[in-house]
């Protein structure tokens, strides 16, 4: 057997510098969580004045969303673990994951001992529907797609695969909120939508997610699991009854929730803005002849970032470096695949026994997702954010087109 450091490539790690809803809070997110404050109530079930935040929230969120429940958490990863658990999935399943995206995706699906499952992206750098199919045996249990930067994966085709083998297809809209596909809010359309409010995201609340879900059986068990595994009647919880089972402490906190109930009303004008300024980024790359990323459905699109390609990594990271001298905030995003990361490699996990893949034949290879391998290192990120307007973006193409021009 070969030594994973003869076939592995490096992975340069880039600190995140792509704010969007945490550069519009101001006096009205500040006002909101004084309230919440004073009311010496920060927990959202119960307290000496509760001001009920967080069900406002939820309530918000799935008026937003146009989802039939909502459940409000403490982080992205928690919603995907809660969506997990809530459909049943753990040891001896496989849960199909795109290749390419962050780590928390995979992460989730092995801390509920199933085993991720790798498909390949397609030059939409969202999880390609064709590779799906191939990945999927008796034991998968669930799709994941994640709508990378904040554009649709092929949804059509995905939930079609997933209606089709009787499995559920969870939507990562963690870096998409807001975005939709064919007029429909992303993160409603599979069994399961995840959100993420960490600090990075469109909506943001430091740490904060939500779970979309269509069913209310569904909803009761995500609601039950993130709880500790309790049922509350008024506030006060019970595990004396039947439908408790395990769970864990996944709540979201008044305070979150207040600043998330801002941010969700910023929310509308940030997508606007973002739009505006990204769809004519994209107008000028296109005018330049640059290979961009593929966008399936472009009125959907959060515009959260442009991305396109280049033929080689050095010359792709000298053009990053190029272009961040001039200013512009580029980023080879995440630079590898995901099973890349060394933990996939080694299947190491905190206990001995390495559970899940103790009892799973998945392993982890370079060159398992070609195609990922590539275009993590072939592509150039270049984010929006809401402290741009058109000079800015004219500013920015043109710096683009001054050192495009010397490839
Ligand atoms: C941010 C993110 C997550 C995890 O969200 P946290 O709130 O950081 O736990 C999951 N999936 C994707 C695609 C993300 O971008």
């Amino acid at each position: 057997m070969k030594t994973q450091g003869e076939t592995m490539k490096e992975v340069t790690p880039t600190l995140p510098g792509h704010f969007l809803g945490a550069h519009l809070m101001d006096e009205e997110e500040i006002n909101e969580v004084l309230e919440v404050m004073r009311s010496k109530s920060i927990f959202r079930y119960y307290g000496p004045q509760l001001l009920g935040k967080t069900d406002q929230f939820e309530a918000e969120l799935a008026r937003f969303l146009e989802a039939e429940h909502v459940l409000a958490v403490s982080s992205g990863t928690a919603a995907l673990k809660t969506a997990l658990q809530a459909l049943g999935i753990g040891p001896g399943d496989e849960v199909i994951v795109p290749a390419y995206g962050f780590i928390a995706t995979a992460n989730a699906v092995v801390a509920c001992h199933a085993v991720p499952v790798f498909a390949d992206i397609d030059e939409s750098m969202n999880i390609d529907p064709g590779d799906v199919r191939t990945k999927i045996t008796a034991n998968t249990k669930a799709i994941i797609c994640v709508h990378v930067q904040g554009v649709a994966a092929e949804l059509e085709s995905l939930l079609d695969l997933a209606n089709g083998h009787g499995i559920p297809l969870i939507e990562d809209a963690a870096q998409a909120f807001g975005g939709t596909y064919k007029g429909r809010k992303l993160g409603t359309l599979g069994a399961a939508g995840c959100f993420s409010f960490q600090t990075n995201k469109i909506v943001s609340l430091g740490e904060g997610g939500a779970v979309a879900m269509r069913s209310s059986d569904m909803y009761q068990r995500a609601a039950i699991y993130h709880d500790q595994g309790c049922v509350r009647h008024d506030g006060f919880p019970t595990w004396n009854n039947d439908a408790c089972f395990f769970g864990e402490n996944y709540r979201m906190s008044e305070l979150s929730a207040a600043i998330g109930r801002v941010q969700l009303r910023k929310s509308r004008i940030l997508l606007k803005q973002l739009r505006e300024l990204k769809a004519q980024l994209r107008h000028n790359l296109g005018a330049m002849g640059l290979h961009l990323r593929r966008v399936p459905d472009a009125e959907g699109d959060c515009g959260v970032a442009e991305c396109f390609y280049v033929q080689d990594e050095q010359i792709r990271n000298e053009i990053i470096a190029r272009l961040k001298s001039d200013n512009v905030l580029a980023t080879p995003s995440y630079n590898s695949a995901v099973y890349e990361n060394r933990m996939f490699y080694n299947r190491r996990v905190a206990h001995s026994s390495g559970s899940p893949f103790a009892h799973s034949q998945i392993t982890y290879e370079p060159g398992m997702c070609p195609a990922a391998e590539r275009l993590a290192r072939l592509s150039v990120w270049i984010p929006v954010i809401p402290l741009y307007d058109m000079d800015k973006i004219e500013t920015i193409s043109e710096a683009v087109q001054h050192i495009m021009a010397s490839y």
